[in-house]
């Protein structure tokens, strides 16, 4: 299939609720990354995939420049999923998968925490934790 007709395509595919809820929620975490960063955040979209070797979230660079963020199934507490869709969205800042001293740089500064000081699997802090339930309460609880 030629490319752009597939573009096309996807580009059509209409979001769950819960891309929606996830979408909504990434507009204001992205405001957060870019007040950090002082740079607009690339574009990117989420979607709720399972992912191979129980990862919780990913991320992925895609042809167009774009970056798709993914988000597990399997997560099902609100926190924990915007924990996770921030640091995700920490990656698209950085444009890098990895979890070296810039990763730490700004996940920590936008209230993320490794669990023993590993950010491959970060947990939102106290006060991360409070804006994160400001903005659930806004959205509403998370669609099943
Ligand atoms: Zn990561």
């Amino acid at each position: 299939m030629n490319f752009w007709i597939m573009m096309f395509i996807l580009a059509g595919t209409q979001q769950t609720p819960q891309e929606i809820w996830l979408t909504k929620a990434g507009q204001i975490l992205q405001k957060k990354v870019e007040e950090k960063t002082g740079e607009p955040l690339s574009e990117w979209y989420v979607v709720v995939k399972k992912i191979p070797g129980g990862h919780i979230g990913y991320f992925s660079r895609q042809i167009n420049g774009t970056f798709k963020v993914t988000i597990s199934p399997k997560l099902t507490s609100e926190v924990e999923i915007l924990a996770t869709l921030l640091h995700e969205l920490v990656h698209v800042a950085l444009k890098k998968s990895g979890h070296g001293s810039k990763f730490k740089k700004l996940a920590s500064s936008l209230g993320l925490e490794g669990e023993d000081g590993n950010m491959g699997r970060t947990y939102a802090n106290n006060s991360l934790k409070l804006e994160l339930s400001k903005i659930i309460k806004t959205l509403g609880p998370y669609p099943e």
